[in-house]
C-alpha cells in the first residue's frame, strides 16, 4: 500500500488525552481516533492489526474444534429477564426501547442469546459437545473508560460458549480453550501468564485469566517464587496466621485522636504501627450494613467478602449511612458497641492483641482492645488480599506481586444458565439433562494494545511480526527516477514473496520518513537513496534491534523472507 493512498495521521507530540504508552502510540501512529468516551474509529492501519489478531484467534479456535457464528448486537430484554441479569447487570448494560416500546440492550456478553439458541436447536447428546464462538462488537457502559482500546465502552471481543453433556466433558472443553489461549497469545508475541481467578459462587479452580505482564496493568497478580502458583490478587488464598500475639491483655482505654481518621494519621499520632490497628470498614449491601475488620496494613478483599456473604454487589457505606450506624463521621468506626450490624473479621484479627480501633465517636479511638473480651465477631474468614511475602497457597515458597492486563478469560459456568433458561438435551437413555457450559472471552483491541505495552521504545511501536500492520516499510529518500524505479521493483517483488509492504511515497524529508517508520513500527525498514544506490545497495533496518545491513536491491527479498519469523 502507498502512504499517499491511505489515511495515516501520525502525530509528533504525545496527545494530552492519553496516559498509557499503548494509548499514546495508537493515537500517534494513526491507528485509532476517538469518537466519544471509550468509543473509537479504527483507522486503516489500526484495523489491519485488529484483523490480524482476529485471524490468529479464528485459526486457533477452529483448530480447537469451535465453530464460528455471529449473534446480534441488540438483544431483547426478555432473555435477560429470564436469567435475572436485566436487573442484576446495573448501569454497564446499555438499554433502549424500539419504536414499539419493546426493551432491548446492547450485548455486553452473550450467554443468554447463545443459551436460547441451544435450547431451541439442540435436542440430543449426539449433537454434543458444542462450542460456538463469535468475534463481535460488544458494548459495556463502563464507569471509567480509559487507556484507549484497553477499556473501551464499545470494543471487539471474541466470545465462545461450550455445551457439554456432563462435568467431565465440560472440563475437557475448558482445557481445550485454555490450551488454545496459550497458542493465541504466544502467536501474538505476548509475554503472559494464566492465573487462577475468582469464580464467584461457583467455586473450584475453574476460572483462569490470561494476564499480559505490564506495569500499566489494572490487575494485580501474585505468583509463588516456587513457580507453581499464580493467581489474581482477588482470588489468592491467604492462610490464617500460625502464631498468636502473646502479649497479655491490657485494660481497654479511650484516647482522643483529634482530626486523625486514616490509618496513617491515627498510628502516627498514637506512635504505634498499622499492624496494631484494626480497620473497621462498613459496607452496604442490599439495604444492610456489614462491618468488616482487617488489620491496618492489610487490604480488604471485596471479592472474598462477597463470596463469604454469598452476595453480588457491595459498596462502601456512604457518610450518611456511617453516621447513622456509628453515630460518628467517617474515620472513627469501630466494632465496640456497634449495634444491629453484622461483624465479620479477617483471620489476622484473631491473632492480634491490644489493638487500636475506632470508638464510634468523633476524634476518639480505643486502645488495647481485644476481640475475645471487648467485641463480638460473628465469623473469622479469609477476607484480605494477599501481599508480597505471604506463604504460597501451594506451599512452594512465598508470594510475589506483578501487574497484569487481563486479555482473556476462561470460565466454567456449570449449569448456571442452562438451569435458569432450561437448556436441556436428551442423553443416551432418553433422559432430559442440563447442558454443562463454559464461556471464554478475549479482548481483541486490548490484546493489540497489550502488544504495544510490551513492545515499544521511545521512538514508537515495535510490532511483533504476526500482528504488524505491515511487514516492510519502504522508504525512498529522494525523488530521483532511479530511486523510484528501485522502490517500485522492490514493492512488487516483496509483495510477490508474500510480504506486506507500506511504501512511503510522500515527498518528505528523510528524517520525517525515518521517524514515522519508527513510530509505526513495521518489523523491517528498507531505505532507498541515491547515495547508497550509487554504491549499488539499499539499507535494511530491523526495527527491534536497530541493526542495519546494506544489500544490493536484488538480494532484499531473499534476505527478508529469511529474516521473517516463521
Ligand atoms: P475487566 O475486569 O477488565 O473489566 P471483565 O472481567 O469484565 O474484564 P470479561 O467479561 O471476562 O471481562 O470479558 C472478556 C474479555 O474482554 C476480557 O478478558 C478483556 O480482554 C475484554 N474486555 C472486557 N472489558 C473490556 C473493555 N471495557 N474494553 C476492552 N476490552 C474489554
Ligand atoms: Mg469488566
Amino acid at each position: 500500500m502507498r502512504t499517499s493512498h491511505v489515511l495515516i495521521p501520525t502525530l509528533r507530540e504525545d496527545p494530552g488525552e492519553a496516559e498509557t504508552v499503548s494509548h499514546k502510540l495508537m493515537l500517534r501512529a494513526g491507528l485509532i481516533r476517538k469518537v466519544a468516551a471509550g468509543i473509537y474509529t479504527y483507522l486503516p492501519l489500526g484495523l489491519r492489526v485488529i484483523r490480524k489478531v482476529e485471524q490468529i484467534i479464528r485459526e486457533e479456535m477452529n483448530r480447537a474444534g469451535a465453530q464460528e457464528l455471529l449473534m446480534p448486537i441488540a438483544s431483547p430484554a426478555e432473555l435477560w429477564q429470564e436469567t435475572g441479569r436485566w436487573s442484576f447487570y446495573g448501569k454497564e448494560l446499555l438499554r433502549f426501547k424500539d419504536r414499539h416500546e419493546r426493551e432491548f440492550c446492547l450485548g455486553p456478553t452473550h450467554e443468554e442469546v447463545i443459551t436460547d439458541l441451544f435450547r431451541r436447536e439442540v435436542r440430543s447428546y449426539r449433537q454434543m459437545p458444542l462450542n460456538f464462538y463469535q468475534i463481535q462488537t460488544k458494548f459495556r457502559d463502563e464507569i471509567r473508560p480509559r487507556f484507549g482500546l484497553m477499556r473501551g465502552r464499545e470494543f471487539i471481543m471474541k466470545d465462545a460458549y461450550s455445551f457439554d453433556q456432563d462435568e467431565a466433558g465440560a472440563r475437557l472443553s475448558y482445557q481445550k480453550m485454555y490450551d488454545a489461549y496459550h497458542r493465541i497469545f504466544t502467536r501474538c508475541g505476548l509475554t503472559f501468564r494464566a492465573v487462577e481467578a475468582d469464580t464467584g459462587l461457583i467455586g473450584g479452580s475453574s476460572s483462569h485469566e490470561f494476564m499480559v505482564l505490564a506495569d500499566t496493568g489494572e490487575n494485580t497478580i501474585v505468583y509463588s517464587d516456587g513457580g507453581t502458583y499464580a493467581a489474581n490478587i482477588e482470588q489468592a488464598e491467604v492462610f490464617p496466621p500460625t502464631e498468636v500475639d502473646a502479649e497479655p491483655p491490657r485494660p481497654l482505654r479511650t484516647v482522643q485522636t483529634p482530626g486523625c481518621r486514616t490509618v496513617e494519621e491515627v498510628t502516627k499520632f498514637l506512635n504505634t504501627s498499622s499492624a496494631h490497628l484494626v480497620k473497621t470498614l462498613l459496607y452496604s449491601t442490599g439495604g444492610n450494613t456489614v462491618a468488616v475488620l482487617v488489620r491496618g496494613d492489610h487490604e480488604a478483599n471485596e471479592v472474598k467478602i462477597q463470596r463469604l456473604l454469598r452476595i453480588n454487589g457491595l459498596e462502601l457505606a456512604t457518610p450518611t449511612v456511617v453516621a447513622q450506624v456509628t453515630g460518628a463521621p467517617v474515620g472513627f468506626a469501630g466494632p465496640i458497641g456497634l449495634k444491629d450490624v453484622r461483624i465479620i473479621a479477617d483471620h489476622a484479627i484473631k491473632a492480634m492483641r491490644n489493638v487500636v480501633v475506632g470508638a464510634n465517636q468523633i476524634d476518639t479511638h480505643y486502645v488495647d482492645a481485644n476481640w475475645d473480651r471487648d467485641f463480638h465477631v460473628e465469623q473469622f474468614a479469609d477476607l484480605r488480599s494477599a501481599c508480597a511475602g505471604d506463604p504460597s497457597p501451594k506451599r512452594d515458597g512465598i508470594l510475589r506481586m506483578a501487574k497484569g492486563i487481563e486479555v482473556g478469560h476462561v470460565f466454567m459456568l456449570g449449569t448456571k444458565y442452562s438451569e435458569t433458561m432450561k437448556a436441556t438435551f436428551l442423553d443416551l437413555h432418553g433422559k432430559e439433562c442440563l447442558a454443562v457450559m463454559g464461556c471464554y472471552g478475549i479482548g481483541v483491541g486490548r490484546t493489540a494494545a497489550s502488544a504495544i505495552e510490551q513492545n515499544h521504545d521511545p521512538k514508537g511501536i515495535i510490532w511483533p511480526f504476526p500482528i504488524a500492520p505491515f511487514h516492510v516499510h519502504l522508504l525512498p529518500l529522494t525523488q530521483s527516477t532511479q530511486t523510484a524505479k528501485v522502490t517500485a521493483q522492490l514493492y512488487d517483488d516483496l509483495q510477490t514473496a508474500g510480504l506486506e509492504v507500506l511504501w512511503d511515497d510522500r515527498d518528505e524529508r528523510a528524517g520525517v520518513k525515518f521517524n514515522d517508520a519508527d513510530l509505526m513500527g513495521a518489523p523491517f525498514q528498507v531505505a532507498i537513496g541515491d547515495k547508497s544506490l550509487a554504491e549499488g545497495v539499499v539499507e535494511i533496518k530491523t526495527r527491534k534491534d536497530g541493526k542495519k545491513v546494506k544489500l544490493p536491491p536484488a538480494q532484499v527479498v531473499g534476505h527478508l523472507t529469511e529474516a521473517r519469523p516463521s
